[in-house]
């Protein structure tokens, strides 16, 4: 079957399948019987890449570092990395076929945690201290913009702030959720250095070192990971950090974030959707032809069959909206509102199929031994987390009443 994708990526989206088939799938059972306890080293994931990848189980050191080894040497790891930084500069289109594949285990093969908001934006010492070693997978980061009082409407009621004391900043203020924070090896934090100008030219991003004095956390459980809090408050009192620690511009953090959350989280987001779901469907599509009720298996009954016919429309209707938004991101368009329709959809859409999965599982569904219900949890978290539905459907609403958004086709 012709997939559409160009030759190179078709290559590396069978590459990646059959590592995913042969090394991570047989790897389920045991990591979803090993639930990660408070404090444990397991030589894993870190940072914002621990929590997004939700961590519900885990492996031993030596088993994440066979993964780790055989992604870095198929080159898989640093793939999505531009060239100019050593990667193989697949683009976004890469990306998320890369992304796809990747979810369809819940071990997820690993790859470089780099922060990619930092490529471009980094100073000559800031790419030696910190962007090179994330490529290698030697620094973990965490992204902190979310507040208590600033969730959906971040850049009009963030209240965290930097004041330039000489040579430092001064950062206060406390952040919230902020995924990974306590094991990362350093934060991109967003503070407000220009109260008039906000989200227009006054908020900065930062580079903060972990440990640091002024810097403490505190623990947040979420229903995702109960076992392991895997976000957390960041307080940061009279935390000082030096001028050069500034991520870019002064005043432009607000923008290099949005930058990075529409060209990577929101499409992302979409490409994670498709790997749960289309892995999701197949073991569903067995199950209901070996599950027998009153004579007859289950996928002879039209209700179940509905199921299964609804999860692929939504699989088949979001890869192609993902695929094609990705092709135009890399031709350089503007896609800041298909980027919100896909981080709808990849929620929306990502929990309603999954619902349908678990149903047609039954109880088995709900057991902790298989992935469905980790990845029901994770799929309604997609509705909230990277923005909500309601603020994505709002960004599309405004970009309609606008009329910058063509929908003729
Ligand atoms: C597991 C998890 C991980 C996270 N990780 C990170 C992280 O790493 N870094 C980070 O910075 N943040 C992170 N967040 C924060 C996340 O981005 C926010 O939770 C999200 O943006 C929503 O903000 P809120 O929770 O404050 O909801 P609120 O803004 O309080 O919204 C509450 C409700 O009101 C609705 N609403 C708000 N405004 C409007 C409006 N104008 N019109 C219509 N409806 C509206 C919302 O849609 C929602 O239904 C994480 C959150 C979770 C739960």
């Amino acid at each position: 079957m012709t997939t559409g994708l160009p030759p190179e990526l078709d290559a590396l989206k069978q590459t990646v399948r059959q590592i995913v088939q042969d090394e991570c799938l047989p790897l389920e059972a045991e990591y979803l019987a090993r639930p990660p306890q408070e404090g444990l080293d397991d030589g894993g994931p870190r940072g914002i890449a621990e929590a997004v990848q939700g961590i519900v189980g885990t492996l031993t050191p030596e088993k994440w570092g066979r993964l780790t080894q055989i992604s870095k040497d198929t080159g898989i790891y640093t793939s999505f990395v531009p060239q100019e930084y050593g990667g193989g500069g697949m683009g976004a289109l890469g990306h998320v076929v890369l992304d796809e594949e990747v979810h369809k285990s819940i071990v997820q093969l690993p790859t470089s945690p780099v922060p990619l908001m930092m490529v471009g934006a980094c100073t000559p010492e800031q790419e030696k201290k910190y962007l090179y070693p994330s490529i290698e997978g030697k620094l973990n980061y965490a992204f902190g913009q979310t507040e208590p009082q600033a969730g959906s409407d971040p850049g009009g009621m963030m209240q965290a702030r930097a004041v330039r004391d000489g040579d430092d900043w001064v950062l206060n203020g406390t952040k919230m959720f902020i995924s990974g924070a306590a094991t990362a090896d350093f934060l991109l934090v967003q503070a407000v250095t220009d109260s008039q100008k906000r989200q227009h030219g006054g908020i900065t991003m930062f580079i903060v070192d972990n440990p640091s004095p002024g810097l403490s956390f505190e623990p947040i459980r979420i229903w995702i990971t109960p076992g392991r809090a895997m976000q957390w408050f960041v307080h940061m009192d009279n935390l000082r950090v030096p001028r050069t620690q500034v991520l870019g511009e002064v005043g432009r953090g607000f923008t290099l974030g949005q930058k990075w959350l529409v060209h990577h989280d929101r499409l992302l987001r979409g490409a994670m959707a498709l790997g749960i779901l289309s892995r999701a469907l197949e073991m569903a599509i067995d199950w209901s032809k070996q599950r027998v009720t009153y004579g007859r298996p289950i996928a002879d009954r039209q209700a179940i069959q509905w199921m299964l016919t609804d999860v692929y429309i939504d699989i088949m209707t979001l890869r192609s909206i993902t695929r094609e938004t990705a092709a135009r991101a890399d031709q350089g368009e503007d896609v800041r509102v298909e980027a919100s329709l896909i981080k709808y959809c990849a929620g929306e859409w990502g929990w309603r199929s999954i619902d349908k999965i678990m149903q047609v599982f039954g109880g088995l569904g709900e057991t902790l031994d298989m992935p469905i219900a980790h990845w029901y949890h994770l799929l309604r978290h997609a509705r909230i987390g990277g923005g909500t539905s309601e603020i994505h459907k709002f960004v599309m609403a405004r970009a309609l009443l606008d009329g910058k958004v063509s929908f003729q086709g």
